[in-house]
């Protein structure tokens, strides 16, 4: 599927919970919530594509993937 950032063809990696992990060969490997998904279905959203992969960056690394959930969607549009 697409990147939810940048709509570079990205794999999708199988999860259990009401999320979406995604590894993007740009933007590196994230979760998105379902709720902003939906924000961002709703409300035709887009992702400023340079503070996003900004913030991913910053929270890649540790070992953990960094998840965006509706509130980080929205200080990253
Ligand atoms: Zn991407």
């Amino acid at each position: 599927m697409e990147c939810f950032i940048c709509s570079t063809e990205s794999n999708e990696v199988p999860s259990a919970g009401d999320y979406k992990q995604l590894a993007c060969p740009v933007c590196g490997e994230y979760r998105i919530s379902g709720t902003a998904i939906s924000l961002f279905n709703e409300k035709n959203w887009k992702f400023n594509v340079e503070e996003a992969r900004r913030w991913l960056a910053s929270q890649q690394g540790g070992g953990t993937i960094p998840l965006i959930n509706s509130e980080r969607a929205a200080s990253l549009i």
